[in-house]
């Protein structure tokens, strides 16, 4: 990894031939590809988000043979919505369904794929809470999976997974680019081979982001890390990437946050002035009562991160795991 202090942290770890690479349901990506023929384009998805990822788009649908238009389909049966079926004349797509889904999820599979964007309440994209039918005229119960999503949950089970509708949530938005950024760069380590040398830099670059969201999952990951040589490369690899999506898939809160924030000011203590001090002290207080958002602290630490040349912390990824364009972590 070549190294430059001025690059932004997630920059270092960044290499132009394993882009962040996300599935997504065309129809949100504005491909007209929808049962009546339009299309449900997300502007943050591609006016933003699209700007820093490449986009890998599927539509279940069209390419298990339906066209466009198309009969309406619905879940069927079971909490989960055991059975795709077509609403006017119930022709039951389930095993044709399925049999694409599990064949078209393993290519995505071989492609490398750092996340999917699904379509909320779609009776093959949507990831949870969709319709499903039971007795005619009965209530939907909103507790069904599109089969296409469940196929992606059988076949990459560590797939960061989301919804157009639940990334207008900045936690929710803020976990998944995060953890999306995350995948990619150990798609990029794993890409270019595993050493004792470039595992120990990543687990250390990637400490306080893991320390934010699971400190158990952070110590077991050294345990792993502090295995190589003794254990297989193949059961290190598969264990560490395991736990490392696990960790990303636990939230950060405000407690670690504040925790890890308490950690880096530790290592600038020596440096800093004591206006420095007072100041930095103060953003990290007024983060914890919720009257600033997180970038407020972070960005006066990068600062005199930078500004004081302390080489350990500016290594750190918490400091800016994923492009500033995002404007993540900017909400109380
Ligand atoms: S929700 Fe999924 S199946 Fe429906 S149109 Fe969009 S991509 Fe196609």
């Amino acid at each position: 990894m070549a190294k430059s202090a001025s690059e932004p942290v997630w920059k270092r770890w960044h290499d132009e031939r394993y882009p962040v690479r996300l599935g997504i349901s065309a129809c949100l990506l504005g491909a007209e590809v929808r049962f009546d023929g339009g299309h449900k384009r997300d502007r943050y998805l591609t006016d933003v988000l699209g700007e820093n990822v490449t986009w890998v788009p599927v539509c279940p649908e069209l390419e298990i043979g339906l066209g466009i238009p198309r009969p309406v389909i619905q879940l069927r049966g079971g909490e989960r919505g055991d059975q795709l079926v077509m609403r006017e004349d119930g022709r039951d797509l389930t095993a044709s369904m399925r049999a694409y889904a599990d064949a078209r999820v393993a290519e995505l599979d071989g492609l490398g794929l750092d996340g999917f964007v699904l379509k909320k309440d779609s009776p093959s994209c949507g990831m949870q809470r969709v319709r499903v039918h039971g007795a005619p005229g009965g209530m939907p119960q909103r507790s069904g999976v599109g089969h296409f999503a469940q196929a992606l949950g059988r076949g990459m089970a560590t797939l960061p997974l989301e919804e157009e509708g639940r990334l207008n949530d900045p936690p929710l938005r803020e976990r998944f680019i995060e953890a999306i950024f995350s995948r990619n760069r150990w798609r990029v380590l794993a890409a270019r081979g595993l050493s004792r040398a470039s595992l120990v830099a990543f687990h250390e670059a990637h400490k306080m982001l893991l320390l934010a969201h699971d400190q158990g999952i952070y110590r077991k990951l050294g345990r792993i890390v502090g295995s190589f040589g003794r254990i297989a490369d193949e059961e290190i690899h598969a264990s560490y990437a395991a736990l490392f999506a696990e960790a990303f898939a636990r939230p950060a809160t405000v407690a670690r946050h504040v925790n890890v924030l308490e950690h880096l000011f530790g290592h600038l203590k020596t440096c800093v002035t004591p206006i420095e001090k007072r100041e930095i002290a103060s953003a990290i207080g007024e983060y914890r009562a919720g009257r600033v958002p997180l970038v407020v602290p972070v960005s006066l630490l990068r600062f005199l991160v930078a500004a004081h040349d302390v080489e350990y912390v500016q290594g750190q990824l918490y400091l800016e795991p994923h492009p500033r364009e995002l404007m993540l972590r900017n909400h109380v």
